[in-house]
């Protein structure tokens, strides 16, 4: 087992990492519907891989402690299709601040939360400005959504699809399912299925501007539960995406691994 996972180690072995000023990253994933063609444990799976080569890519320049994805999000906007699991709202920033106040009674003084799944951003955002509230200045608590780390560039030149091609179980998802688990995507049924939803103030979809914000479920646009194109979808740039978003994350837990917290009061 690799070392920097928290269900491999022993209470002194925690401790002893506590020490070093270890960062503690508890990724967060969902299990929802992904379309007819992949497993409704998606999320889990990637934002898991994510945060494990992360923490392989950092470790000569940061100590990091990965804990067990939690793998139950808010994925309410799904629940039209069955086999989709979801925590009410409020319930989910309880149990995220729970696991926040742990890791910090444990010592933990850099806390990041890795989000994997969409409808997660809001609630972790809520959740992370109240662990700030009640833990003070004496822990930093962060997040960061994968696919959002200045990736935009990158994505434009590994990808094929055109706007609205990398969503919910499109371009991107689908690449990455099929370099982690191709048995479990089922290429037969894919189905390209780009939202015409697209205005210079709304769009669906990631690396889509969209100044506006739309409350919605899935269902109001799309039949079969995919947003996006995975008929482009290839294992190869499955692992591009991985590699490049694994690299984004590891350069990031290495700069929160060295902010001093007096550093925030720089004065001028
Ligand atoms: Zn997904």
């Amino acid at each position: 087992m690799e070392k920097f996972l928290l269900e491999g180690m022993t209470h002194e072995e925690v401790r002893e990492v506590v020490g070093e000023g270890a960062v503690a990253v508890v990724p967060v994933g969902s299990f929802e519907q992904h379309g007819r063609h992949l497993p409704l444990i998606t999320d889990s799976r990637i934002v898991t891989y994510i945060a494990h080569e992360a923490a392989k890519l950092a470790s000569e320049k940061a100590r990091v402690v990965i804990s067990p994805t939690l793998w139950l999000g808010c994925s309410h906007h799904h629940m039209e299709f069955p086999g989709t699991l979801s925590l009410d709202r409020e319930l989910f920033v309880k149990v995220v601040k729970d696991v926040g106040r742990c890791l910090a009674r444990h010592g933990f003084r850099r806390i990041l939360f890795l989000n994997g799944h969409g409808g997660n951003s809001s609630p972790l955002k809520v959740a992370v400005d109240q662990l700030r509230d009640e833990l003070g200045e004496g822990v930093l608590v962060a997040l960061v959504t994968y696919w959002e780390l200045n990736l935009e560039e990158e994505v434009r030149r590994l990808r094929d699809s055109g706007p609205g091609g990398i969503s919910h179980a499109g371009e991107l998802e689908t690449s990455c399912m099929l370099y982690l688990e191709p048995e479990s995507v089922r290429r037969e049924k894919q189905h390209r299925f780009v939202p015409r939803w697209r205005t210079r103030n709304f769009g669906l979809g990631w690396y889509v501007p969209s100044p506006a914000y739309l409350g919605f479920h899935v269902r109001d646009f799309s039949k079969t539960g995919e947003v996006g194109d995975p008929t482009v979808a290839t294992a190869e740039k499955g692992r591009k995406f991985l590699e490049l978003a694994a690299r984004r994350v590891a350069e990031f837990l290495v700069e929160f691994s060295s902010w001093e917290i007096p550093e925030l009061y720089e004065e001028g």
